[in-house]
């Protein structure tokens, strides 16, 4: 069953573009989305972009860009803060002609008069023994005492209005009906209930949505976590799985299926669902969905989204890299990568002009004993075997025998001199897709380098 209709709702993400999009203001964004799609409201997008120093235009691009790699799209012109400090001015000077703030000089001292000019700021004046309430949607009913308040600033000496103001009058301007955002923005709430009393207007409903938390319990950070939405688009994750996965944080369907399409999260997403505890960020889970995005893919969609990895950013000369092996190893790869960025890893050796030997995996499959005898008997195996997935697989089945191992042991070395790693796609299916010279060849340099190591 669909949420109730409402289509007077207006909701907005207000990002401010002073860094990359963190994944907790994807989260955000996606909230306010879901919400507006599932009652038929409008989506609105303000940048806040009022600090000069650490605004930068490109950013913005870079955040139209990611909502839309997400799926998000928005209705109306974007509304950019700093086009609006008129409108912050009069507002503030309405406070001050009615009393309700006051201005001061550099040592904070109270000066008469309602008009602002240089050097000069605005507090608010915060009424004395009131008790003001409001209900968040997800807070439930929060309660404060103004005597527990200061006199805020409402406009810096700079010339500007500060975020508190400039954010709770374009909420009102822009016909905010909900303001669904961050928990950290929580505490600042009671003052912008009472500065829009004092202009009177009236505030917007709030809902204020869990914390992200990492494996730790503690808050994700810059430094410790992977925050950065753009690097997770970077390595490789589907927009589908990010957005299911962030869909998940503070929210949660009545059955249980975690996994399912973006169209099913809107017919049964409800904003008074949407619980208080903090939200586990987990790399793992998403990895999994990711995985699971990946697989449910047709094998031409996966290559085809797979492109900027094996693009310019492959480690194989352009000219090396044969479409034709590409396809016939798809199906195989597509089955055990967990992102896009995988594939290199399990194709690079086939375009390298050597295996990309991994040092852990030569030690592990080439100190066995038997390594250089099953070395040698797989170059005189493999010269005449036929040359299909099915005759290699028997062959080393052979080879194993022969040697009196078990065939992931035998197939160890063989692995490791071909492809450079002890783990990878299955092995008689893609190393017939290296020639039957190649692979000789590469068995005999393991050889020698065994040789060499153990004289
Ligand atoms: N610009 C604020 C931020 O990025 C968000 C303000 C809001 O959503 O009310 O934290």
């Amino acid at each position: 069953m669909s949420a109730p209709p409402d289509p007077a709702a207006r909701v907005r993400f207000a990002p401010s573009p002073t860094g990359f999009l963190h994944v907790g203001s994807a989260r955000t964004a996606l909230f306010n989305w879901i919400y507006a799609r599932s009652v038929g409201g409008k989506m609105l997008l303000r940048i806040e972009d009022t600090d000069e120093a650490r605004n930068r235009p490109e950013l913005v691009d870079l955040i139209y860009d990611l909502l839309s790699w997400l799926r998000i799209d928005w209705d109306e012109e974007p509304v950019f803060q700093s086009q609006r400090r008129e409108r912050h001015r009069t507002a503030v000077e309405s406070l001050l002609g009615s009393g309700a703030a006051y201005l001061c000089d550099a040592d904070n001292q109270p000066v008469a008069g309602t008009t602002l000019r240089p050097g000069l700021a605005a507090r608010f004046r915060m009424p004395a023994g009131r008790t003001v309430t409001f209900a968040d949607v997800v807070r439930g009913e929060v309660s404060f005492a103004s005597d527990d308040l200061e006199d805020f600033v409402v406009w810096r000496s700079a010339g500007a209005a500060t975020f508190l103001l400039a954010n709770a009058v374009d909420d009102v301007d822009m016909g905010v009906t909900h303001a669904i955002r961050g928990e950290d923005l929580l505490s600042g709430v009671p003052k912008v209930v009472l500065l829009l009393e004092a202009l009177g207007v009236e505030a917007p409903t709030y809902a204020h949505l869990p914390l992200l938390v990492n494996a730790s319990r503690k808050k994700l950070s810059k430094r410790r976590d992977d925050v950065s939405l753009g690097d997770y688009r970077a390595r490789g994750y589907l927009p589908e799985a990010m957005a299911n996965h962030l869909a998940l944080l503070g929210w949660g369907p009545a059955d249980d299926t975690e996994i399912r399409p973006m169209a099913e999260i809107i017919e049964q997403f409800r904003l008074t669902d949407v619980n208080r505890a903090p939200a586990f960020f987990d790399t793992k889970k998403l990895e999994h969905f990711n995985g699971v995005y990946i697989r449910s893919l047709s094998t031409t969609e996966y290559l085809r989204r797979s492109g900027p990895w094996l693009g310019e950013a492959a480690p194989w000369p352009a000219e090396r890299m044969r479409p034709d092996v590409l396809e016939a190893l798809a199906p195989v790869v597509q089955e055990k990568v967990r992102t896009l960025g995988d594939i290199g890893r399990y194709v690079d050796w086939l375009f390298l002009a050597e295996p990309p030997i991994d040092d852990e995996s030569w030690r592990k499959a080439m100190s066995a004993p038997a390594a250089p005898a099953v070395l040698d008997d797989a170059i005189s195996t493999y010269a005449e075997a036929d040359w299909t997935p099915e005759a290699a697989h028997a062959a080393a089945l052979a080879l194993a025998e022969r040697h009196g191992l078990k065939l992931g042991k035998a197939q160890a070395p063989i692995r490791v001199a071909l492809t450079g790693r002890t783990v990878g796609p299955p092995l008689f299916e893609s190393m017939v897709l290296l020639d039957r010279h190649e692979v000789l060849r590469r068995l005999r340099v393991a050889r020698h380098r065994l040789a060499a190591q153990r004289t």
